[in-house]
């Protein structure tokens, strides 16, 4: 992990007045750079030769300028670094550089300690838990005793997941369970993933930790096939659901549920300061509402997540907060202008 005063080192060389905002595009590429366009930043687009041609394709969301890459895993760490340009880690950054994320010799937005702990199950858990959030009940594979849903090691987006009733069930389909297989609770309820943005030095969202939260947004996944199988079930053909996100779609949420996603966002970033330095920036709950109004937390994303990407626009949320079109994406240009402004770069970026 390289150390976070030699990160603090280059930033401070940095000329405050042109810094840039920089990320792969992949993921939240477009939302990220059309939000900053807005706030009046200039951007790097991380790109493979065969995608400049997609981002070209719309003028308003291309990154201002590009920086050509073999591949999602050589990252021109200097010239970032010489071009005043800050990172902004998404999804596809987070699978594509694996734990050398953390090594990475150029400035962060946000705490690349919370991507550790986004990555790693057994961390994830101990966080969630830290926090006070209700989670699904871990189940021993030999001791299943209702619906559960099992998560392979390294399984992106859903992918592979299978659902079992029974041990016995468990032992057919998955005679040789990698080392890190996690057989959880199946939760039945509504899907809903609020997005947040955490900020150490605005007071104007909900207080929490030494700044507060503002909630930006919220989605669902789709994923396919679980989502449609009631088409599969309607024309009479058998189908095993599948957990594979194909897209998101946007929620509104029952107001009087809403106090309670505001203080889980509060007590996952006052958890995530006192076990690995806090949580700056943008961050997502997964969670399932059973029929009794109850919150279950299964996973943090500790950084944009692409249901963003249904609000470039702003949302029935943000616009409470902003009465302007006030994305993820621009929020975090906002407040990269914020803490240079303010002084406080090094509260926000690692
Ligand atoms: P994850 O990889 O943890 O983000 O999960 C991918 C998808 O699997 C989620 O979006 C849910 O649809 C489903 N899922 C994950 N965990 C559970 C659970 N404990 N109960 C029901 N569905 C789940």
């Amino acid at each position: 992990m390289i150390p976070q005063e030699k990160i603090a080192k280059m930033l401070a060389a940095y000329d405050k007045k042109k810094l840039k905002l920089a990320t792969l595009c992949s993921h939240t590429a477009l939302q990220i750079f059309y939000g900053a366009r807005a706030e009046g930043i200039k951007t790097i687009g991380l790109c493979t030769r065969e995608r400049k041609k997609f981002y070209d394709s719309f003028p308003l969301a291309k990154p201002d300028e590009y920086m050509i890459i073999d591949g999602f895993n050589s990252l021109p760490c200097e010239e970032l670094a010489a071009q005043n340009a800050v990172l902004v880690p998404h999804g596809s950054l987070v699978e594509y550089a694996g734990s050398s994320i953390n090594d990475l010799p150029v400035p962060i937005f946000g705490n690349r300690n919370s991507l550790l702990w986004e990555k790693s199950r057994e961390k994830m858990s101990h966080w969630l838990n830290n926090a006070g959030l209700r989670t699904p009940k871990t189940i021993n594979p030999q001791k299943i005793d209702r619906p559960c849903i099992v998560k392979f090691p390294g399984a992106k987006g859903g992918r592979g997941y299978i659902i079992v009733k029974s041990t016995d069930e468990f032992n057919i389909r998955v005679p040789n369970p990698p080392t890190g297989t996690l057989v959880q609770e199946y939760l039945i309820g509504v899907r809903a993933y609020p997005h947040y943005f955490y900020s150490p030095i605005s007071k104007a969202g909900y207080a929490a930790d030494s700044g507060s939260i503002e909630l930006m947004s919220i989605d669902k996944r789709l994923e396919s096939n679980v989502d449609e199988c009631y088409r599969e079930v309607a024309v009479g053909v058998e189908v095993k659901p599948s957990f594979t996100i194909i897209g998101n779609t946007p929620i509104v949420m029952r107001e009087s549920l809403l106090p309670e996603v505001m203080e889980m966002g509060k007590r996952a970033v006052e958890s995530a300061h006192a076990l690995f330095g806090g949580i700056p920036g943008p961050f997502c709950i997964e969670s399932i509402i059973d029929e009794n109004l109850n919150f279950y937390a299964f996973e943090i994303s500790a950084r944009i997540v692409a249901g963003t990407n249904i609000f470039p626009n702003g949302s029935p949320y943000s616009l409470y907060s902003y009465g302007e079109p006030m994305s993820t994406g621009r929020r975090i240009a906002r407040e990269l202008k914020l803490a240079a402004k303010s002084s406080q770069l090094q509260k926000i970026i690692y």
